[in-house]
C-alpha cells in the first residue's frame, strides 16, 4: 500500500513539472497575440481536457485572465464529479478573483508554476494573494501544489513586465 503511495506521488511529481511546461506554453502564446503571458489547462485521468490562455488584451476585458477562461469552458462542459477529480494547472498561481473562481466551480486541485509573490516581485504587483491564503476561508479543501518550475516562469514574466515599462 506504502509503495504504490510512493509511486503515484512520484508519477505525480513528474506529470506536474511536464503540464506546468505546457501552461508556460500556453503563456507565450497568449503574449504573441498581444495577451499577458498566462496560461492554464485542466488534467483529468492524466489527460488535457481543456486549455485557456489570458485574453485581457484582445477582449478588452480585465477579467479574462486564463484560470477564469478555463473554469467558464470546463463548468459549462463538464459534470461537477468530472470538475473535483480535475487537476487545475496554471502557469502563474491564480489571483484573488480566480481563486475564488475555482472553489465555486468545484475543482479540488490547483498546481502553480511561478508564485504570485515572484510574480508581484517582477510586475510591481498591488494586490498579492497567495492562493493559500485565501482558500483557508472555504469550508472544502482545495489541495495546492506550487511553485513548480518557478525560474521557468519567472523568466517569462520579467521578459514581458520589463518590455512594457
Ligand atoms: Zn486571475
Amino acid at each position: 500500500m506504502l509503495c504504490g503511495i510512493i509511486r503515484i506521488m512520484n508519477k505525480f511529481i513528474i506529470k506536474h513539472e511536464e503540464y506546468i511546461k505546457r501552461t508556460y506554453q500556453l503563456a507565450k502564446s497568449a503574449q504573441e497575440k498581444g495577451n499577458h503571458p498566462f496560461g492554464a489547462l485542466l488534467v483529468i485521468d492524466n489527460k488535457v481536457v481543456f486549455t485557456a490562455e489570458n485574453s485581457v488584451i484582445s477582449d478588452n476585458d480585465i477579467t479574462r485572465h486564463a484560470e477564469l477562461n478555463l473554469v467558464s469552458k470546463v463548468t459549462q462542459e463538464l459534470d461537477p464529479e468530472a470538475l473535483s477529480q480535475g487537476i487545475l494547472y496554471t502557469s502563474t498561481e491564480p489571483c484573488a478573483m480566480c481563486t475564488g473562481a475555482i472553489f465555486w466551480a468545484g475543482i479540488s486541485n490547483i498546481v502553480y508554476g511561478c508564485s504570485a509573490v515572484v510574480l508581484g516581485e517582477i510586475a510591481g504587483g498591488t494586490f498579492v494573494v497567495p492562493c493559500r491564503d485565501l482558500l483557508k476561508y472555504g469550508k472544502r479543501q482545495i489541495n495546492v501544489v506550487g511553485p513548480v518550475l518557478e525560474d521557468q516562469g519567472a523568466a517569462i514574466h520579467r521578459n514581458f513586465w520589463k518590455a512594457s515599462e
